[in-house]
């Protein structure tokens, strides 16, 4: 399915310019000027020679797209937009898409996501495009990160990545593999975004699917519930054991509590909850 803010439109440029540069045709844009009447002889381009038309010779129109979020109107020919994001289910992942679809901090819309056991959700469009991310539980966990740093980047791979909390590092492993075709690079520079935005700008690889081992044994539906449910009181009896106040009320832990613990049990923690000791490699 396609970005619900992507347009389509028509388009004209010269061909007998060096440079292609395409101007959008229809209700409010710019009219042809001298190209799409006689008077297209006036041009310097033009050869005195070149016959006599209604329009210019040069002038060649094609069918375009556009973004309708962007204030920026970038015109991509219709044959070369078909391996863009905004054509397929890579849009969710967008930034101008994710400002516009979530105005004034809005949520995103429920989506079938499925589960790792140390936090790393998954996202399948019909296309097989996978993107793969932190969840919410290991975001609250670590309120912000300092550093992100992609172990896999390209090719079939078991993607993995190293986050930084509080000069501690904390090694991640997606467990089946999948052709990776890009990390998210904004998050090099920007990591508060990880776990600002986990299940948007926050995500960290795109790739396509393996078939039968991309989603083997993973969590999902109501299964993925009530397992997170489950996890976050793990986590609350965890913390509780020595630092009650690290908990707010309920004894759920405030957000951001691995950067207040003592190192030795945000190393602990880790482990119970992110670890992929034991994992066999599935290539
Ligand atoms: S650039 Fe982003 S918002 Fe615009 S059409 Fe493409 S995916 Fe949609």
């Amino acid at each position: 399915m396609p970005c619900p803010f992507l347009r389509e439109g028509r388009a004209r440029y010269c061909h007998a310019v060096p440079v292609r540069k395409l101007i959008l045709e229809g209700p409010g844009a710019a009219g042809g000027g001298l190209c799409t009447t006689a008077e297209y002889r006036r041009c310097g381009v033009v050869e005195q020679e070149e016959g006599a038309a209604d329009r210019c010779p040069h002038l060649e129109e094609v069918h375009v797209q556009y973004c309708g979020a962007s204030p920026v109107t970038k015109l991509v020919p219709f044959s070369e937009s078909q391996t863009s994001p905004c054509t397929g289910g890579g849009y969710k992942y967008c930034d101008s898409y994710l400002t516009r679809a979530r105005p004034h901090g809005a949520g995103l819309a429920p989506r079938e996501l499925l589960y790792t056991s140390n936090h790393l959700w998954l996202e399948v469009d019909e296309q097989g495009l996978c993107h793969i991310g932190v969840d919410g539980f290991l975001a609250d966990l670590a309120g912000t990160v300092d550093r992100v740093t992609f172990a896999t980047e390209r090719g079939r791979h078991r993607p993995a990545v190293s986050l930084s909390v509080n000069e501690v590092e904390w090694p991640l492993l997606f467990p089946n593999s999948l052709l990776i075709q890009a990390v998210n690079s904004h998050i090099r520079s920007d990591p508060a975004r990880l776990t600002a935005d986990p299940y948007g700008s926050g995500w960290l690889f795109e790739g396509w699917e393996i078939p039968g081992k991309t989603r083997a044994g993973l969590i999902g539906g109501e299964q993925a519930k009530a397992w997170q449910a489950e996890e976050r009181e793990r986590l609350a009896r965890a913390i509780h054991a020595g630092q009650e106040e690290l908990c707010a009320d309920g004894g759920v832990p405030v957000r951001g509590v691995a950067r207040l613990l003592p190192r030795a049990d945000v190393v602990r923690v880790f482990q119970q909850f992110f670890s992929n000791a034991g994992w066999l490699a599935d290539e």
